[in-house]
């Protein structure tokens, strides 16, 4: 308030000044308020404030009748402002989504042959989409589907009309570009290759003719016949490397990744590249740095890989990607509203619709219109999606979807008095750190807690003495990564900020190292830092690029130890979660094959030694088997009809994962901590090319935090609070001792 006035007196103007209303009244008057606030299109939100003190109910809330009347928000998380901000509800999501399936463009779409160059042959939707894509990039549209109409005035003049704002222009201006937003599994990336592999000529054509550009407006621009691929992981490089590897005939694309050390390149270089791969946070990171190579590029074609992701026009990383220059530009997004109508204004904000781009027209031609209650509110969205995205739904496939089957396990007697007692113990000594006002103690034991608890529901009491490093980290690498996941806002590369899934995976560049200062580095940032490390070296002694911790060179980079630190038990114990998991396998049909999935490798060794005493052959995925021994293994595991069981951690790496179809069981020992996880293994298994029909079944311990893992509450917890490890004030006391009851010890 202080802050606007004063800005209001320094201008002399007009100042803008936001505020929230909570309104409170006799319940019978609330239908008549609801009526007058909809007459001027003011809608109810859910307040900021906790309520308890008054009966809360919103009027404008739509009431269904199996549902309970108000659904009101626990007491927790009336924390967020900016709830006003949240323009869509619930319902006209879903009717959204409902038009998205809707859109018939198939009647004119022809299903063209790729070109020879593509050696895996397209199915006719993929065809129908290379189709499309080629037709938005060259114009070559049916007049139904342009966003321009001709207009003939009373005159007898002709000019073109908008058909969503009305405006009139004497020339087309459309956008070269759209969204195909099939689902997931129908090959949009394969499609993508195909149009980028059929218009090498015109890209070529492209370079050279914008070479001498008479136009002053890029005049320090570089065209370039290159299509660059903007993906939001280093696993998904991984995924766009395999693929142009195994569609595309050797030699046909030049493709660079462009990322981590590999950044280091000349203008010249990257010019000879047809397609050049690179993350989002490595685009965001240039530009904050005002010196990107990226941005002085014209590129032929930019392409958004899980477009979905730039949702939001107020980041820098949006900001980064709309600003690089391009002829064409794509979104693939299998999501393509994730909140609401207003993803789709970021979408359209980048690809330049002409006329829609600006948020507020945006919002005033297709929001404001939706949240109208007029008979045709959505005739403008329908009109906008049709010309621009192309959708298929993943019933094409013919896929019948997975059965899924949730294990609820009971503890044995002795399993369950261990799990208590150290539930107890942790408590014990949590309330002590706290009682000697320690939060960040507390705090750490409450997520080694929850780690080794974790760890216990898959491999018994081996898992509660585990080993620590004298850093404050489980000596186990991918435990290490868990306890991180737990307790910062994302397990994510300090460079670079792509999500590490995995450790320590020998020749996958998506998989990622520990340093001593307890960042976390993916392989493609690592020879970065350690050249930095080397340049820093002084009086024999290096300096962290990140933190700026000292030491000597070589203590940085932690490697895991190279044998297992205790020798395998004669008689391996067996917890009761494993056992149901071995039952099951053993009830396997014959023609059934199983994926078998943990986040630790220490849960496969007990399950591997458990199947070693049963007698089931199996196949494993080692981290440190190399690509090649990894291909072979997965090779071996699709033709062997002896090996029908393969056990693998989330997170390994791409390469040569697609043999992964000819599984039609999986298993998922644990609950993940971030459940992107989990699906992206799904995936891999749920794709093309799969001919059965698949039967996921997950283990739960009952009683225990898997549970709480399971309904992430405690996940939600910590991205709303920027992690657990945080400032140690009043607040952050009390949740630590809510969490320790309500979650870790459960009566
Ligand atoms: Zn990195
Ligand atoms: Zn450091």
């Amino acid at each position: 308030m202080e802050k606007a006035r004063s800005a209001w007196r320094t201008s002399g103007s007009t100042a803008t000044l936001r505020f929230d209303m909570n309104v409170y009244g006799h319940g019978h008057a609330s239908q008549a308020v609801a009526r007058m606030l909809s007459s001027v299109r003011v809608f109810l939100q859910s307040p900021d404030v906790d309520p308890r003190s008054a009966l809360y109910e919103n009027p404008q809330y739509l009431k269904l009748p199996d549902l309970p009347s108000t659904v009101i928000k626990s007491p927790t998380e009336f924390t967020g402002r900016g709830a006003l901000a949240a323009l869509s509800t619930e319902t006209t999501r879903s009717e959204v989504e409902a038009l998205f399936d809707q859109l018939q463009q198939s009647s004119f779409l022809r299903q063209i042959s790729a070109d020879k160059r593509v050696t895996t042959p397209l199915k006719e939707y993929q065809k129908e989409a290379v189709d499309f894509m080629t037709r938005r990039e060259t114009g070559d549209l049916p007049p139904s589907l342009s966003l321009w109409q001709v207009h003939t005035t009373h005159g007898g003049l002709s000019c073109y009309q908008h058909v969503i704002t009305g405006a009139k222009s004497s020339r087309v201006e459309d956008v070269l570009g759209g969204v195909l937003a099939d689902d997931m599994g129908l090959g949009k990336t394969l499609s993508t290759l195909a149009v980028i592999v059929g218009s090498l000529d015109r890209a070529l054509q492209f370079a050279v003719s914008g070479t001498d550009k008479p136009t002053t407006q890029w005049q320090s621009m570089v065209p370039s016949k290159a299509t660059l691929v903007v993906v939001p992981s280093a696993l998904l490089l991984d995924i766009w490397t395999e693929e142009i590897v195994r569609h595309i005939m050797p030699g046909t694309l030049r493709f660079y990744r462009y990322h981590g050390s590999r950044r280091h390149i000349s203008l010249q270089d990257l010019l000879q590249y047809d397609v050049l791969l690179t993350t989002y946070a490595t685009v965001a990171a240039e530009f904050c740095r005002g010196q990107s190579m990226l941005n002085h590029i014209e590129w032929f074609r930019v392409v958004l890989d899980e477009a979905h992701v730039i949702r939001n026009p107020s980041t820098k990383q949006f900001r980064a990607i709309s600003s690089l220059a391009a002829h064409l530009r794509w979104c693939l997004t299998g999501t393509p509203i994730q909140n609401g109508v207003e993803d789709l204004g970021a979408i359209v904000k980048f690809l330049r619709v002409p006329l829609l781009l600006e948020t507020p027209t945006f919002r005033k031609q297709i929001t404001a219109a939706i949240q109208s209650n007029s008979p045709g509110r959505f005739a403008k969205l329908r009109r906008l999606l049709e010309a621009l995205c192309l959708r298929r739904s993943k019933l094409l496939l013919n896929l019948p979807d997975p059965i899924t089957v949730t294990h609820k396990i009971h503890f044995s007697g002795p399993e369950r008095q261990m799990y208590n007692d150290y539930g107890d113990s942790c408590k014990r000594a949590t309330n002590e750190a706290i009682t000697d006002h320690s939060l960040r103690k507390a705090n750490q034991i409450i997520i080694e807690t929850i780690l080794r608890m974790r760890l216990f529901c898959n491999q018994g009491s081996a898992a509660l003495a585990g080993n620590w490093n004298s850093f404050g980290l489980p000596s186990d690498p991918q435990e290490a990564l868990s306890y991180l996941q737990t307790s910062g806002k994302d397990a994510a590369c300090a460079q670079c900020d792509s999500e590490i899934i995995s450790m320590y995976q020998t020749g996958d560049r998506s998989s990622g190292v520990l340093t001593s200062c307890q960042h976390l580095l993916c392989g493609e940032c690592r020879p970065n830092y350690e050249a930095d490390l080397e340049d820093s070296v002084e009086d024999e002694r290096a300096q962290c690029p990140i933190c700026g911790q000292r030491g000597e060179k070589s203590t940085f980079i932690l490697e895991p130890a190279k044998t297992s630190e205790s020798p395998v038990p004669a008689a391996p114990t067996c917890s009761t979660k494993l056992l149901a998991l071995l039952h099951h396998v053993q009830k396997q049909g014959a023609a059934d094959k199983c994926v078998i999935f943990s986040f630790w490798k220490k849960t496969l060794d007990a399950i591997a030694d458990i199947f070693t005493a049963s007698g089931i052959p199996f196949h494993r995925i080692h981290g440190s088997l190399s690509a090649r021994r990894r291909a072979d293994v997965l090779a071996d595991f699709e033709i062997n009809p002896y090996i029908k069981v393969l056990l693998i951690t989330f997170g390994t790496g791409a390469v040569g994962i697609n043999k992964l179809v000819v599984a039609n069981h999986i298993h998922i020992v644990e609950p993940q901590w971030n459940p992107s996880v989990e699906s992206q293994a799904i995936g891999r298994i749920l794709r093309l090319g799969q001919e059965k029909s698949v039967t996921i079944v997950r283990y739960i311990m009952k009683g225990t935090v898997e549970e709480t893992v399971q309904s992430s509450q405690l996940r939600k917890l910590q991205l709303a609070r920027g992690g657990f490890i945080g400032k140690d004030d009043e607040h952050t006391s009390q949740r630590i001792q809510e969490i320790m009851v309500s979650h870790i010890r459960p009566l």
